[in-house]
């Protein structure tokens, strides 16, 4: 049955008790990907479930967990907080890449990761990248899940994600993001987001990879992190030539096992190249970065 609608809760709890008492129920939180969906006739029958009423979604705090980031922060708040900037800069900068500061002003952390219209923002590599974990509130309790799960397939009808967590990066890790931007909307035609960590010796020993816009969602690249972990010490060591060489060889299976997309602003063919481009862009940025 759909019931067209719309409802401001005042508590988390009457929130999931409207979503799962409304089957055609939607969380709305800044708008701006909601509105705009190429699905704008089913929003416009769904009940709308506002979460702007709702207390204690919008702080930014740090502590030895990491960076906790309320889901209604706003991408102009999280770019201009302190400790986003200090903690994870590569973060707060990708933030200032998605639109203009009125689309800021209203686009949340929360809204950014948890529609099936918006599995291609920016920050989604990001916090793919950055091992972000994401606190989920349901008819069941809260529970902790990785982004990149929740990324993956569409939450709980009943589900609401409530805070987004950044990890303290690790010492010697550094994080790049490469995009290719949609010439129309300059959204993220495909955006790579590199986290790389190197050790003694300067060798990469730990990598995280979040790709956007080349697949249905947001995914994390785990043959190129295996690839580029498993390089040895004397590749990595061995010069500037045989460590760009290397970061290319760990690029090029960035395409594996993915089903790349191709619309009228891009074929797959050419998504598919610039996955393995900006593959090594971003990694090498990172790997560079970390150097120091
Ligand atoms: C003009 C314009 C330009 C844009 N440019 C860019 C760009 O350059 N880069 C980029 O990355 N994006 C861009 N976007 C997309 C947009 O910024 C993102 O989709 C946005 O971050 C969504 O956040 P929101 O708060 O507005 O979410 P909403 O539109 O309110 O919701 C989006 C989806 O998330 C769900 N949702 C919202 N909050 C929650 C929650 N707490 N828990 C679970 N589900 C939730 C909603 O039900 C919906 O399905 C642009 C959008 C516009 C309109």
């Amino acid at each position: 049955m759909t019931s067209a609608g719309y409802a401001a809760p005042q508590s988390l709890s009457d929130a999931v008790a409207l979503l799962g008492a409304n089957p055609s129920a939607r969380l709305l939180a800044g708008g701006t990907g909601l509105l705009v969906a190429p699905s704008r006739a089913q929003v416009a029958s769904s009940m709308l479930v506002d979460l702007r009423k709702v207390p204690g979604l919008s702080s930014i705090e740090s502590g030895a967990q990491g960076l906790k980031i309320g889901a209604m922060t706003t991408l102009r708040t999280l770019a201009a907080s302190d400790a986003a900037r200090s903690a994870h800069p590569a973060l707060a900068a990708a933030v200032l890449m998605t639109s203009d500061s009125q689309t800021r002003a209203r686009a949340t952390v929360g809204g950014s990761i948890g529609g099936r219209t918006s599995g291609d923002t920016d920050i989604a590599a990001l916090l793919i990248a950055l091992g972000a974990s994401v606190e989920v509130t349901g008819s069941s309790g809260s529970r902790t899940m990785p982004v990149e799960d929740v990324l993956a397939s569409p939450l709980g009808r009943e589900d609401i994600i409530t805070s987004v967590t950044v990890p303290p990066a690790s010492a010697r890790t550094a994080t790049a993001y490469e995009t290719q931007r949609h010439p129309a909307t300059l959204t993220p035609l495909v955006g790579v987001a590199a986290s790389v960590t190197l050790g003694d010796k300067g060798a990469i020993v730990a990598a995280r990879v979040g790709l956007v816009g080349a697949t249905d969602n947001a995914v994390r690249l785990l043959k190129v992190e295996q690839v580029l972990q498993g390089l040895s010490k004397s590749v990595l060591t061995g010069g500037q030539a045989a460590t760009d060489g290397a970061i290319r060889s760990a690029a090029s299976v960035a395409g594996q096992g993915l089903t790349v997309r191709g619309d009228l602003f891009g074929s797959a063919a050419y998504r598919a190249h610039l996955v393995a481009v900006l593959t090594v862009r971003a990694v090498s940025r990172a790997a560079k970065t970390a150097a120091g």
